[in-house]
């Protein structure tokens, strides 16, 4: 990213480009995660879309791929599209990944005018409240929530502690380019019913996935025998 530009734009300046910031563990990325990406960029203010793959999650089981793996993969799916970007600092780090510290760092790089929106599947925005700090979150950058299917909010919808905060954030998508942080946006993407640990048991089984994995990615799982039985 070219954070230089940013900055020299000023604090106050309008018009920054306003961030969209994909986390995850990308393991493997598929097309949900691009047409999350896709649509943020195209429903949203957005100028760019961050891809920020997580080195190993604070809150869940660790990836099965190598980081080196993984970051060779998103490579791949993103590399047509100029307003995606990619940040590996936390893959290179090492250590465990939580969004709140994620989005410090950016926020300490990019400066407090900078908009930042945070972009999330439905299963992690409910999830939120399990987050570490998670409520620090909202001072860091805006939330931007999607459906995603078999996690809707009719599967029993947000905590309280969740509600109240949407009851207090929520904005239209084109207001998240009106300030730096703070509130709550759902944006709308065609439904895609697919995961990657769907997509992991399908390539353990030797199942086809062809219509699962960008064509460059299915190549790459194959030729370096990722995701097979036994390293399951
Ligand atoms: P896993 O099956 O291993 O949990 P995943 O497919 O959920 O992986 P992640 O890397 O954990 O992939 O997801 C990163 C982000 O993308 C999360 O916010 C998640 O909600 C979102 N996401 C992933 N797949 C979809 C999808 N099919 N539709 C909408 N959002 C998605």
């Amino acid at each position: 990213m070219n954070t230089s530009n940013l900055n020299a734009a000023g604090r106050n300046a309008p018009n920054l480009t306003v961030i969209g910031i994909l986390g995850g563990t990308f393991d493997p990325v598929h097309p949900g995660h691009v047409a999350l990406a896709q649509a943020a960029l195209s429903e949203l203010p957005l100028g760019e879309v961050l891809w920020i793959p997580s080195g190993r999650p604070g809150h869940r089981a660790p990836p099965v791929a190598s980081e080196r793996d993984r970051l060779a993969m998103l490579r791949l799916a993103t590399e047509g599209n100029p307003r995606f970007r990619i940040d590996a600092a936390e893959l290179e780090s090492g250590e465990p990944t939580y969004t709140v510290h994620t989005l410090s760092r950016l926020r300490a790089q990019l400066g407090k005018a900078q908009p930042l929106v945070l972009l999330l599947g439905s299963d992690s925005f409910l999830d939120l409240p399990t987050w570490l700090r998670w409520r620090e979150l909202f001072d860091l950058a805006h939330i931007a929530h999607v459906s995603r299917p078999g996690h809707l909010a009719s599967d029993g919808g947000p905590a309280p502690e969740l509600s109240a905060e949407i009851a207090r954030r929520s904005a239209r998508g084109e207001q998240l380019a009106a300030s730096a942080a703070g509130r709550i946006a759902r944006f709308d993407m065609p439904p895609m019913d697919v995961s990657a640990s769907a997509i992991r048991a399908r390539l353990a089984a030797g199942q086809d996935t062809r219509h699962l994995l960008p064509a460059a990615v299915l190549a790459y799982i194959q030729s370096r025998h990722l995701y097979l039985k036994e390293t399951l």
